[in-house]
């Protein structure tokens, strides 16, 4: 029997699943992801420390992979992370001591290829041939099919989408450093900001915004919607934008949508996009994702058995890996 580890390393939260012939052996287990590492290697120890708590927990002595969705970009050549959201370090190679600790191949892809992939093998894209998987977390990014094969990009980065550039009008400034892009005002991350932003430029008390998460801005939203109307307006506008760009570069016939800022407020963002999104090329037919936030797991479940998937081979020979 076939035994892989599966592990989503996100923002937020790190879960671990063991798979069997490609099916869950049991819930996945999650922990708080870790913040505040002293160097790349508490990291790596610590995610070894899940693994083998899960292996552990179910009796498993022995896997054939581990496959890893990360937030953030990845680099092939070295199999590490870099500049992942919410942990202040540079680079995290997970790929080799992994493979050291556990005696099994260690393969990684960013979480946006990993939740397609998931959406391919578990979800609602077993048939498509041209989809886009955008989600909409603590960052926003996007994965891509385009003629049944996945769009991976020089190094694996490809459908970066939140650093597309979507306003002018309130310059919020971009985790990477530039104005104006999507993620700046729309993720987990920056959406606080910007409402504070739009609050002061509109000449509105918004009441209570210190430290405040996204879901307290929309909660706050929901409770005084003729108030914080425009922030609706503007923070659609500029989805819509988005939205705009991902159609135009990439003319998906379906786009799945995930992550927590629009799965929880989907009422509050959905229709601003039918509003406001252009429409030189038609519009996808836009779903949530069904698979109930653990696409990027499942997709991680796949490429722990090999790069070589139903939509492409997510490590290209010609990508310069060092070792
Ligand atoms: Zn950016």
């Amino acid at each position: 029997m076939k035994k892989v580890i599966a592990v989503d390393l996100g923002a937020t939260n790190l879960r671990v699943g063991l798979f069997e012939n490609s099916r869950p052996v049991a819930d996945p287990v999650t922990f708080p992801t870790p913040r505040s590492p002293c160097n790349a290697m508490d990291i790596t120890s610590i995610l070894a420390d899940r693994i083998r708590q899960v292996l552990r927990i179910s009796g498993t002595t022995e896997i054939e992979g581990i496959g890893i969705s990360a937030a953030g970009p990845v680099d092939h050549r070295d199999g590490s992370v870099v500049s992942p959201p919410n942990i202040p370090l540079a680079r995290i190679p997970l790929e080799s001591p992994l493979k050291a600790e556990f005696g099994a191949p260690v393969r990684i892809i960013n979480d946006c290829h990993a939740g397609i992939l998931g959406e391919v093998y578990f979800g609602d894209l077993s048939s498509e041939k041209n989809a886009v998987y955008l989600t909409m977390s603590t960052g926003i990014g996007a994965g891509i099919i385009s003629g049944g094969k996945i769009l991976l990009g020089n190094r694996g980065n490809a459908g970066e989408v939140g650093h597309f550039f979507v306003d002018d009008r309130y310059n919020c400034t971009c985790g990477c450093g530039f104005p104006g892009h999507w993620e700046a005002y729309a993720s987990g991350r920056f959406l606080p900001e910007f409402f504070t932003r739009w609050c002061a430029d509109n000449g509105i008390a918004p009441g209570w915004v210190r430290d405040m998460v996204p879901e307290q801005v929309f909660s706050l939203v929901r409770k005084n919607r003729e108030k914080f109307e425009g922030f609706l307006e503007d923070l659609g506008l500029i989805n819509a934008r988005g939205i705009s760009n991902i159609v135009v570069a990439y003319e998906p016939a379906h786009m799945i949508m995930d992550g927590s800022v629009v799965r929880e407020n989907t009422d509050l963002i959905l229709p601003f996009i039918g509003k406001y999104a252009d429409r030189f090329l038609p519009l996808p037919s836009i779903d949530i994702s069904g698979l109930g936030s653990s696409a990027p797991l499942l997709g991680a479940s796949i490429i722990a058995s090999g790069y070589n998937t139903l939509i492409g081979n997510f490590l290209p020979e010609d990508c310069g890996r060092t070792g």
